[in-house]
């Protein structure tokens, strides 16, 4: 690592130690970095490093609500606003037991590239709660989305920061957080994407992710002279993500076998139909967060507590949580002769995951560049509510499209210029970080 990012690191530790997924996600941009920063010391007296690592703004507050049973709750909600140096803050609202302020300030960090990949003007930020939807009523997550915006209506708005949705907030969430929005600033305004159709939301945008990734999947297909017809996959989670993965791949004549929860996974050697597809929207409706329904209804192998990456396939597609393939499925993985890895969750595979895809010459694509799609589609969202008009689903796909490629393009664009052709994790953090280090040198010490 360059020696200026090794200081910085070295500081952040001593200052954030317990921040562990946080500074993982530093540490690998870290590590992108060292050809820029050994070529050009301008980022250096510019103090660029010190001050990306440190959020603009971090908020922590209370969310009270009342159960059905009428008894106190109390959760804590966050909203970390890291970078506003290429555009508003943009980023989703997760939703889950396990958030921490490292959680969210991961996800932020990992938003301010990913947003800057897109080529649209869009900063970083993510919030979230660690409350869990899990076996909640639909009354019970209405008063917690209605708490949760209470005190975030007052830090966010269509040019100041710009949440969506993330694990646990889908469609329905993001209604109960405009209206109570709305009822609060008195503002009907483009301030959430993901909105619901008749009021705002951009067509495609709930598939937009795992479209986005499918079609980086093809880029990469193609750049090494393969087609996406008839391969393989092996995914992981059956939430919004995966359903649009599972989607698009099928639609384009690839077999996706597997699908994932916390109990297991489960294994479709006949590959998914339109029933199947609409299935996993039903049990993802369900808050039981259980993939054993799916097998249970189709008759297929249900593996208890077991992870998918076990499964012979072409291309391996993470689509669930942090961490989730380490480097024990990392062997599996190429044992199964799969040669491509494409991340559609954030930051799912684990740095010693990486290094052996990169070792065993798999092709590897982080999800700051492939999931882009979805915040891609939040930022055409917005666009449309600026106008104050609605493009079609061909327009909104055709757009998608070129950005996606536009991603696929400046990945290998920078990994080549700096020394690692091929290499798209490099490439991404590059390309990502000199959009927003060249605004923050250009706008001052701020
Ligand atoms: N949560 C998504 C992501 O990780 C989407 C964010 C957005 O649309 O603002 O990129």
């Amino acid at each position: 690592m360059n020696s200026y990012a090794a200081r910085v690191l070295d500081d952040l530790k001593a200052r954030n130690g317990w921040e562990s997924e946080f500074l993982q996600a530093v540490a690998e941009v870290f590590e992108s970095l060292s050809e820029v920063l050994d070529s050009d010391s301008s980022y250096e007296e510019a103090g660029i490093l010190e001050r990306i690592v440190e959020p603009e703004r971090v908020i922590e507050f209370r969310v009270p609500w009342r159960d059905d049973q009428n008894k106190p709750r109390v959760n804590r909600g966050y909203r970390v606003q890291f970078n506003s140096a290429i555009g508003p803050y943009k980023g989703g609202l997760r939703f889950a037991p396990n958030v921490t302020l490292s959680t969210m300030k991961f996800l932020g960090f990992e938003q301010i590239f990913k947003n800057s990949l897109t080529g649209l003007p869009m900063g970083g930020g993510k919030g979230g709660a660690d409350f869990d939807p899990t076996g909640k009523s639909q009354y019970e997550v209405e008063r917690f989305c209605q708490s949760f915006m209470t005190e975030l209506c007052r830090h966010i708005g269509a040019d100041t920061d710009v949440p969506a949705g993330d694990l646990g907030v889908g469609a329905r969430e993001i209604g109960y957080m405009f209206g109570q929005y709305k009822r609060c600033r008195n503002i009907f305004e483009g301030v959430l994407t993901g909105k619901g159709q008749t009021w705002g939301g951009s067509i495609m945008r709930p598939e937009a992710t795992g479209f986005g990734v499918i079609y980086f999947v093809r880029e990469m297909l193609k750049h090494i002279g393969q087609d996406i017809e008839g391969k393989r996959i092996a995914i992981s989670g059956f939430g919004n993500v995966a359903w649009g993965v599972v989607k698009k791949a099928t639609e384009l004549g690839a077999k996706v076998v597997t699908l994932s929860g916390p109990d297991g996974y489960i294994l479709d050697e006949d590959g998914f139909n339109d029933e199947k597809i609409d299935y996993m929207l039903t049990m993802r409706a369900s808050g039981r967060n259980k993939v054993q329904d799916y097998a249970d209804k189709f008759h297929v192998p249900f593996y208890a507590g077991k992870r998918p990456w076990e499964v012979a396939c072409d291309v391996a597609i993470p689509a669930a949580l942090q961490n989730e393939l380490n480097e024990d499925n990392a062997k599996d993985l190429i044992k199964g002769g799969c040669k491509m890895v494409c991340e559609a969750a954030n930051m799912p595979c684990t740095p010693e995951a990486i290094n052996a895809f990169i070792a065993n010459k798999i092709v590897y694509a982080p999800g700051k560049a492939a999931n882009a799609g979805g915040v891609a589609t939040s930022g055409l969202e917005m666009t449309q509510n600026s106008i104050r008009l609605r493009w079609t689903k061909e327009e909104v796909d055709a757009k998608l499209l070129g950005i996606m490629q536009g991603i696929h393009h400046s990945c290998l664009e920078a990994a080549a210029k700096y020394g690692h052709p091929g290499n798209y994790m490099v490439g991404a953090n590059v390309a990502g970080f000199l959009k927003v280090a060249t605004a923050m040198k250009e706008q001052g010490h701020c």
